[in-house]
């Protein structure tokens, strides 16, 4: 089966590398022009976790872990 992934976002991604896995085909497609070099935190909680784990991702993501800052300022 050929599966076409519109956006490679988390979402995206996640669901490219599971779909790979599972042996199906899979094309991802993303309007962006260039990989985004900026970006925000993300959380890692709850379902998550358990998620990259599944990819074999959560080892790797806590070494990189930045712990939130208490407070404002
Ligand atoms: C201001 C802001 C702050 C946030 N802060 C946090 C945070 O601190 N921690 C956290 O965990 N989450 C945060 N979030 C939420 C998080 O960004 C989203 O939950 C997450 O990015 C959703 O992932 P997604 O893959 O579903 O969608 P997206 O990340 O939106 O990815 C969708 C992709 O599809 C592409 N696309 C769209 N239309 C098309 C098209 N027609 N053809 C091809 N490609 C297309 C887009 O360019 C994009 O790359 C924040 C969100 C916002 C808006």
């Amino acid at each position: 089966m050929n599966v076409l992934i519109v956006g490679a976002g988390i979402a995206g991604d996640t669901l490219a590398v599971l779909l790979g896995r599972a042996g199906r085909q899979v094309t991802v497609v993303e309007i962006a022009p260039r990989l985004r070099t900026g970006g925000q935190t993300v959380d890692l909680r709850g379902d998550s976790r358990d998620v990259l784990d599944r990819l074999g991702l959560l080892d790797e993501c806590l070494a990189h872990l930045v712990r939130p800052r208490t407070g404002y300022g």
